[in-house]
């Protein structure tokens, strides 16, 4: 059931915040559909869960015009977003967690939607893989310049995706926070988005403000 492994990710999210000293509610669930249906999505909707992730442009059209009843159902797109699909994107989403080139910031800029703002967090490859998206640490005061000066992009936080195994990962994520202390103030770059099924809890003992759970939700894809 979805609901019950709802609960169990957000009481490993709680134990996790007490754990850590944090306080309660200070990591925002996003539930991760991709390879599920609308019919899950809506399920988890009822379930209380309003925050979802998206990695695939027309996956995400698609469910949002399936579920438009579900009004205050907020859409996070989490995948690496190709510059000529921001247009398609930007009328459903609150936020994209995936910007990694000044290109792609410029073309979600150019798309949002008149007179509001469209937050965004940049993605950094910490560990500088080379089969991974994001900027690296050396461009990113470039980038959040960039972003910066287009009024029509809200610059929030900073996103990554670790390198597999738990000591890299750890690492990553206290890197990701570092680094989000130097080269902005907290308040700007107020977000973390970090943390997965199985790495949750690594990523909320580093400060993760936000974390991307597919699996433990809806299952194997
Ligand atoms: C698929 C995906 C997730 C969810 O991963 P799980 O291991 O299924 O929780 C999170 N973030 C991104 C960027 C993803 O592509």
């Amino acid at each position: 059931m979805i609901a019950d492994r709802l609960d169990q990710v957000r009481a490993r999210i709680e134990a996790a915040l007490r754990a850590s000293g944090r306080p309660p509610g200070a990591v925002r669930l996003i539930a991760v559909s991709k390879n599920h249906p609308a019919s899950a999505v809506r399920e988890a909707y009822q379930a209380g869960q309003r925050d979802f992730g998206e990695n695939y442009a027309q996956e995400l059209v698609a469910k949002a015009r399936e579920l438009a009843d579900l009004t205050d159902l907020r859409w996070h797109f989490i995948g690496h977003l190709q510059s000529n699909k921001a247009k398609v994107v930007v009328p459903f989403v609150c936020m994209v967690h995936t910007v990694d080139s000044i290109s792609l910031a410029r073309e979600l800029a150019k798309r949002a939607t008149p007179g509001s703002k469209l937050s965004v967090l940049v993605e950094v490859n910490v560990a500088g893989e080379p089969q991974k998206h994001g900027v690296s640490t050396s461009q990113l005061r470039e980038m959040l310049d960039c972003i910066r000066s287009e009024p029509a992009l809200q610059l929030s936080g900073l996103m990554t995706i670790p390198p597999a195994a738990p000591d890299e990962a750890r690492a990553a994520f206290v890197a990701l926070a570092e680094l989000s202390r130097t080269v902005g103030a907290p308040s700007e770059l107020s977000e973390l988005s970090m943390g997965m099924s199985d790495d949750l809890e690594l990523a909320i003992a580093a400060g993760s403000t936000m974390v991307r759970v597919g699996t433990a939700i809806f299952g194997s894809r």
